[in-house]
């Protein structure tokens, strides 16, 4: 029986669990089907930021839901097939819309957000790729410029927390940003943040530098996990049966179907993202920027401009909507005009998310040694090194003194 630590699930989340376990001495062995940071964890938007500590549900965005599920073309969308497991998932994402739970969530989110640019830069040390994390501002960029408003409840929770915030005027703005559309009137700035220029390549780098460190890594599919009289947890899979003693469950949104047979269920659904990359781009941004009406983040990545975003809901093998590429054209056009959107790359993959924005980091109770390490919805890139620390702090059995309660699996 080996000793490792199986991490089931290569993402950028497990490879950061399996990097923090090492620190502290423990081998680890980390599985996944696909090569590891090639999922959900390579086509997302490249902001890290600890002060990203808002979560989805907030407090009046019941008003604005009927207009976006109307309109095609905007940021989200439900597949007809999913209303009925949206419904109760959607009903419990309102009901953790008030101000006191956002607060209550933001506590939480900032626990794993606040040290995730120094840690990727650890992480990176060593790799010889340690430029793929550069400084940015988050510009938020506004049409309206009423609306850019620093006593909007997240720009107020963000500078409780410490966060540098300015808001600019439009020629500001395009001092900062010249490729940007005109029709951008204001921006919050939101400081001291940072962004990754590749983060499929930050998984792939990361688990190599894993790998070096002496990581089994393996190629296969698991297709059940249970735990035997024996003490250990076997994973059936498409190759040869696996046993480990402890197990990190980071498989993203698919971690919900290895738990029911477990007697586990969890409303964590796949809310699906998509992006558009244009190698061809023959503009480029400084800073991760949001078009805050078309909810939309761009940003110049060592594959081009990269325009990503999108909420739709729907079961997590649905094909990716092709009309979703013509929609983030058109988005990307509006954002920067001079765009050169020829050989766009068109990109899905499927955000794990919990009504309430929060991952699930713990041991799961009555199941010992199954460690959860999945969940991070919108969050994913910046909260795994933390999440990382946080794992391999349970696993090895070091005492640490925050309340992981509001990570629990037990909350739903
Ligand atoms: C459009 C978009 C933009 C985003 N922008 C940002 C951003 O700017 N910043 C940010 O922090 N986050 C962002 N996110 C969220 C972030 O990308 C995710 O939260 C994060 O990638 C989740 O990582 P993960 O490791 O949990 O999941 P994944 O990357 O999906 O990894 C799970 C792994 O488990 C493997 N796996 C699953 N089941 C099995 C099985 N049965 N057997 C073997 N292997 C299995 C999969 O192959 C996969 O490699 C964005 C997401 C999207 C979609």
């Amino acid at each position: 029986m080996s000793e490792r630590i199986t991490i089931l699930g290569a993402g950028i989340v497990g490879i950061c669990c399996a990097l923090s376990l090492q620190e502290r001495g423990i081998a680890v062995r980390l599985v996944d089907r696909a090569q590891p940071g090639q999922e959900t964890s390579f086509g997302n938007a490249g902001v890290v930021s600890p002060w990203s500590v808002i979560p989805q549900p907030v407090p009046g965005i019941w008003k604005q839901l009927p207009a976006m599920l109307f309109d095609r073309n905007s940021a989200l969308s439900v597949r007809p097939a999913f209303w009925p497991r949206m419904i109760p998932w959607g009903l419990r994402f309102m009901r953790n819309s008030s101000e006191p739970k956002v607060r209550e969530a933001s506590d939480a989110m900032e626990l794993l957000c606040r040290p995730s640019i120094e840690l990727y830069r650890k992480h990176l040390i060593g790799t010889g790729h340690e430029n793929l994390i550069v400084d940015s501002h988050y510009v938020h960029a506004f049409r309206q410029p009423e609306q850019a408003s620093l006593e909007d409840l997240g720009y107020l929770i963000r500078a409780e927390k410490g966060g540098d915030l300015e808001r600019i005027g439009s020629d500001e703005l395009h001092r900062l940003e010249p490729a940007l559309s005109r029709a951008f009137q204001a921006a919050i700035l939101i400081k001291g943040q940072a962004r990754v220029t590749s983060p499929g390549r930050v998984g792939a780098v990361l688990a190599e530098k894993a790998r070096d460190q002496g990581a089994e890594i393996i190629k296969t599919d698991v297709q059940g996990i249970a735990h035997a009289e024996d003490g250990y947890w076997h994973l059936t899979t498409s190759g040869e049966p696996l046993q480990t003693r402890s197990i990190v469950l980071a498989a993203g949104v698919w971690s919900a179907d290895l738990l029911k047979p477990l007697g586990l269920s969890v409303p964590l659904v796949a809310e699906r993202g998509y992006h558009i990359e244009l190698p061809n781009a023959s503009v480029s941004l400084n800073h991760s920027v949001m078009d805050v009406d078309a909810k939309v983040v761009a940003s110049t990545m060592q594959g081009g401009l990269r325009v990503a975003g999108m909420a739709e809901f729907a079961g997590i093998e649905a094909p990716p909507d092709p009309r979703k590429q013509t929609i983030l054209q058109e988005q990307a056009k509006a954002m920067v005009p001079d765009l050169d959107v020829s050989e766009a790359r068109f990109w899905m993959g499927r955000r794990p998310s919990f009504p309430d924005s929060l991952p699930a980091i713990g041991e799961v109770k009555g199941k010992p040694g199954l460690f959860c390490a999945f969940g991070h919805s919108h969050y994913g890139l910046m909260m795994a090194p933390k999440t990382g620390e946080l794992v391999a702090d349970l696993v090895s059995g070091r005492r640490h003194n925050v309340n992981l309660g509001k990570f629990s699996l037990a909350r739903f």
